[in-house]
C-alpha cells in the first residue's frame, strides 16, 4: 500500500493556551472549517466536540489529550489536545513530546497570563515551533499590540505580527494579511465558513505598510537568505516571503502572530493556512532518537516508512464506544492492523488489533499507520503510557516520559461489597490512563488512598469514578501526600533467621542510611567485597530495601532523599536464599530509618498570583499567614504579580479565599516545587510516637 498523504503534508500540532483563552472554541472552529464537524458546539452549552468526557463539558475545560485528525489544503492536520489547567501540566508535557508544532492561543484582553508562561516554557524545552493567535479581538479592552509586546517581554519570544486586526472590540470586523497585503472579512450567515478578500482600505494603508515593513525587517534579521533578497530592494513575492517565514519559524527564532475571534468566527482560516505554511512536518523534524533496550547504544530512526518501526504510546484512555484506546505517535516505519509488534519497554510481544484514525466525531478504521501519523489502537493487552512499540528484530526504546510525584490524596471507601470490586477495577483503569494518578492501600487503616497532582485533578478522577464506572463510594477530604526521610546517618546490623523444621532461612546484612537531598528517591549502593555475598543476594537486599522504603516506615509515606549502602553481610550454604535476603533488606531498612532521625517532608508549591494593586496587601498578608514566603513582586500593567512558595497543606480552598479577598479580580496558578521538612506540629500529629 502506498501512503495516502505525503509525509511533508502531515502536521502534528497542539493548541496551547491558559484556561479560558479560547482553546476549545478555536479547536471547534478549526474542526468546523476543515469540514469534519457539521454543527458547532458552543462551550457554554457544553457541546464541544473535543470535550468528550462529561465533567469536562460541565467545567468547560479540556483535560485529556485526545488526538483529532482533520484536513486542510490537502494536508493532514493531527491536533493533539493539550489541557490548559495548571494541575495538568504533565498532560501538556506529554503532548509536547509527540507534537511537532503548536498554536499558542492568547486572550486579546488578558494577554500573556502566568499559566501561558508555564506552558510556553515547556514548549521551549521541547523546541516546538509555534505560531501565536491573539483571540477574542471582539471583546472590549482587546489590545493586539499589547498582547504582542507581552509575548516579547514575558516570554522572550521574537513575536512579529503577520496579520493586523481591523478595529477591535465591538468594531472588530476582520484582519489584514501582511503577507499578501489584502484585507479579509468573514461572512456571518454561514458562521464564517466563507470570506471576502479585498484591497486594504485607504485609512488603514499606512498602518499596514508600517507593519509589513516591520515584518520584512524582522525576518531579514534572522534569515540570511531573505536578507539578501530584502537588502537588494527589489520586489518580494508572496512565495519568497512565505518560504522565509517558514524557515525562521521552524528554527524557533521567530513567532508569527495572528489575530481574530474564534467566537465571532473570524481569522481561523488564516491560522489554518499558517499551520500548513509555517509549522513543521515530521520530515522537518527528521526523526527520533532512542536506545537499544539491551545494549543501550544510541539509535536514530529517520522519519521514513522504510525504517524499522518506532512508536510511542503517549496516552491510554477509555472510549465509551470502543473501549480502551492507546494513542500512538508513529515516528518511523509502518504499523499494520492485525500484525505482531513488540513492546520494547516491557520486552513483550504485542499483537496490533484495529487501528483507528480519530476524527472529532467519528472513528475511521485504517489498515496501517505510517511514519508521522498519530493514531489510536484498540484490542491491546499490555501497554501503558510511555511505552515504546518497535519491531522485534530491530528494537528501540524511546526516552521515557517523566512524571512528577502526586502531592495530594484522598481516601475512598466503597459503599458495598459489590462496589469494592468495581472500585478496584475503576482505579486500575484510571491509573493506567494517567501515570500521575496513584493508588495505594494504607496498611494501618486498610483504606484505599488515591493521589494526584492537585485538588482539581482528583476531583475530576473521582467524578469519572462515580459516573463512568458507576462506583458508589464515600470520598474523604483531600490530604497532603507527605514523604518520609532521615535527618542523620545511621547504621544497623540485621539478622533474619528462621528455623522451623525442614529448610531454614538465614540472612545477615549490615546497612547504612544517610540523607541525600540531591537524589530523587532512594539510591542504593553495595560496598560488599566480591565473594562476601553472592550477587543475587545483594540484588534481593536492594529489592527488600526498596519495597520497604516505598511503604514508608513512620507514617506510611514513601521514603525519599536518602542513600542506602549495603556494607556487608553473611550467608549460609543451605539456609540462605533470595527471599531471606529480601526480608532482611526490608527489616534492615525499617530499623535503620528509626535510628536515623526520621521525619516528614511536605510538598511546597510555587504560587503565582496576579492581583490588582489595591489588594496586594491583603493577598500577601494571607500568604504569610499560610506559612508562605513571598519570593518576589513585579508590576504588570495595573496589577502586581506576586510570586510565593507556600506549603500545599495551607493551600486548600485557596481559590475561594482569593476570590473573597479581591472581589474575584485576582488569578493564581500553582505548581509543585519541592519537598521540605514539615513543621514539628505536623510531624508529631502524623507520626505520633514514632519519631524521637
Ligand atoms: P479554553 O478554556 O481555552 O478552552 O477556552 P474556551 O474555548 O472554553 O473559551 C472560554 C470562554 O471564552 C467561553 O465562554 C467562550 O465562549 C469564550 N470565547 C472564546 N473565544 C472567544 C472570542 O473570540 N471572543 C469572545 N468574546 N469570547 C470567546
Amino acid at each position: 500500500m502506498a501512503r495516502d498523504v505525503a509525509l511533508e503534508k502531515v502536521r502534528n500540532i497542539g493548541i496551547m493556551a491558559h484556561i479560558d483563552a479560547g482553546k476549545t472554541t478555536t479547536t471547534e472552529r478549526i474542526l468546523y472549517y476543515t469540514g469534519r464537524t457539521h454543527r458547532m458546539g458552543e462551550v457554554h452549552e457544553g457541546a464541544a466536540v473535543m470535550d468528550w468526557m462529561e465533567q469536562e463539558k460541565e467545567r468547560g475545560i479540556t483535560i485529556t489529550s485526545a488526538a483529532t485528525t482533520c484536513y486542510w489544503r490537502d494536508h493532514r492536520v493531527n491536533i493533539i489536545d493539550t489541557p490548559g489547567h495548571v494541575d495538568f501540566t504533565v498532560e501538556v508535557e506529554r503532548s509536547l513530546r509527540v507534537l511537532d508544532g503548536a498554536i499558542a492561543v492568547f486572550c486579546a484582553v488578558g494577554g500573556v497570563e502566568p499559566q501561558s508562561e508555564t506552558v510556553w516554557r515547556q514548549a521551549d524545552k521541547y523546541d516546538v515551533a509555534r505560531i501565536a493567535f491573539v483571540n477574542k479581538m471582539d471583546r472590549s479592552g482587546a489590545d493586539f499590540s499589547r498582547a504582542v509586546e507581552m509575548m516579547k517581554d514575558r516570554l522572550g519570544a521574537n513575536a512579529v505580527p503577520v496579520t493586523l486586526p481591523v478595529g477591535s472590540g465591538e468594531l472588530f470586523t476582520g484582519v489584514i494579511d501582511l503577507v499578501t497585503m489584502k484585507s479579509v472579512s468573514w461572512h456571518e450567515e454561514n458562521q464564517g465558513a466563507t470570506y471576502d478578500v479585498f484591497e486594504i482600505p485607504e485609512d488603514l494603508r499606512a498602518d499596514a505598510e508600517a507593519a509589513r515593513h516591520h515584518l520584512l525587517e524582522s525576518v531579514a534579521e534572522v534569515d540570511e537568505e531573505f536578507f539578501e533578497v530584502y537588502a537588494h530592494g527589489g520586489e518580494i513575492s508572496v512565495e519568497q516571503l512565505k518560504a522565509a517565514i517558514r524557515r525562521v519559524t521552524l528554527s524557533a527564532q521567530f513567532v508569527p502572530v495572528y489575530c481574530g475571534s474564534a467566537f465571532k468566527n473570524k481569522g481561523i482560516q488564516l491560522l489554518l493556512d499558517a499551520v500548513v505554511d509555517y509549522l513543521p512536518s515530521p520530515m522537518d523534524i527528521g526523526g527520533v532518537e532512542g536506545i537499544h533496550p539491551k545494549t543501550h547504544e544510541k539509535i536514530f530512526r529517520k522519519a521514513q516508512d522504510d525504517e524499522p518501526l518506532a512508536a510511542l504510546a503517549f496516552k491510554i484512555m477509555t472510549d465509551p464506544y470502543v473501549g480502551r484506546l492507546a494513542f500512538l505517535r508513529i515516528y518511523s516505519g509502518v504499523l499494520k492492523a492485525g500484525s505482531q509488534s513488540f513492546n520494547a519497554t516491557k520486552g513483550t510481544k504485542q499483537r496490533i488489533g484495529r487501528i483507528l484514525l480519530m476524527h472529532a466525531n467519528k472513528r475511521e478504521e485504517i489498515e496501517e499507520a505510517r511514519a508521522g501519523d498519530i493514531v489510536a489502537i484498540v484490542g491491546f493487552k499490555d501497554i501503558t503510557t510511555g511505552d515504546t512499540l518497535s519491531s522485534r528484530e530491530k528494537p528501540i526504546l524511546l526516552e521515557r516520559m517523566e512524571f512528577p510525584e502526586p502531592v495530594i490524596s484522598v481516601a475512598v471507601e466503597p459503599r458495598s461489597k459489590a462496589d469494592e470490586e468495581k472500585l478496584a477495577d475503576a482505579l486500575a483503569r484510571l491509573s493506567e490512563e494517567d501515570p500521575t494518578f496513584q493508588v495505594r492501600i494504607d496498611e494501618e487503616t486498610g483504606q484505599t488512598l488515591i493521589s494526584g497532582m492537585g485538588e482539581l485533578h482528583l476531583e475530576v478522577l473521582i467524578d469519572r469514578m462515580l459516573r463512568e464506572f458507576k462506583v458508589a463510594a464515600n470520598v474523604g477530604r483531600p490530604q497532603v501526600s507527605y514523604r518520609e526521610t532521615v535527618t542523620r546517618t545511621a547504621e544497623t546490623e540485621t539478622k533474619f533467621v528462621r528455623q522451623t523444621g525442614g529448610q531454614g532461612q538465614f540472612a545477615h546484612v549490615k546497612v547504612r542510611i544517610e540523607p541525600d537531598a540531591t537524589g530523587r528517591g532512594v539510591s542504593f549502593e553495595s560496598e560488599v567485597k566480591a565473594g562476601e555475598l553472592p550477587r543475587e543476594f545483594v540484588q534481593a537486599v536492594e529489592r527488600g530495601v526498596r519495597e520497604a522504603a516505598e511503604a514508608g516506615v513512620i507514617a506510611g509515606y514513601s521514603l525519599i532523599h536518602v542513600k542506602v549502602t549495603l556494607l556487608g553481610g553473611s550467608w549460609h550454604d543451605v539456609d540462605s536464599n533470595e527471599l531471606s535476603f529480601r526480608i532482611a533488606g526490608a527489616m534492615a531498612l525499617r530499623e535503620v530509618v528509626r535510628k536515623a532521625g526520621p521525619t516528614l517532608l511536605e510538598p511546597i508549591m510555587n504560587v503565582e498570583i496576579v492581583v490588582p494593586q489595591q489588594y496586594v496587601g491583603d493577598v500577601t498578608g494571607d500568604i504569610n499567614a499560610r506559612r508562605g514566603r513571598i519570593a518576589g513582586m513585579v508590576p504588570r500593567n495595573d496589577a502586581q504579580v506576586v510570586a510565593a512558595s507556600v506549603p500545599l497543606a495551607e493551600m486548600f480552598g485557596y481559590a475561594t479565599q482569593l476570590r473573597s479577598l479581591t472581589q474575584g479580580r485576582a488569578v493564581y496558578s500553582m505548581e509543585f516545587a519541592k519537598y521540605e521538612q514539615a513543621p514539628k506540629a505536623v510531624v508529631d500529629r502524623i507520626a505520633h510516637g514514632v519519631v524521637s
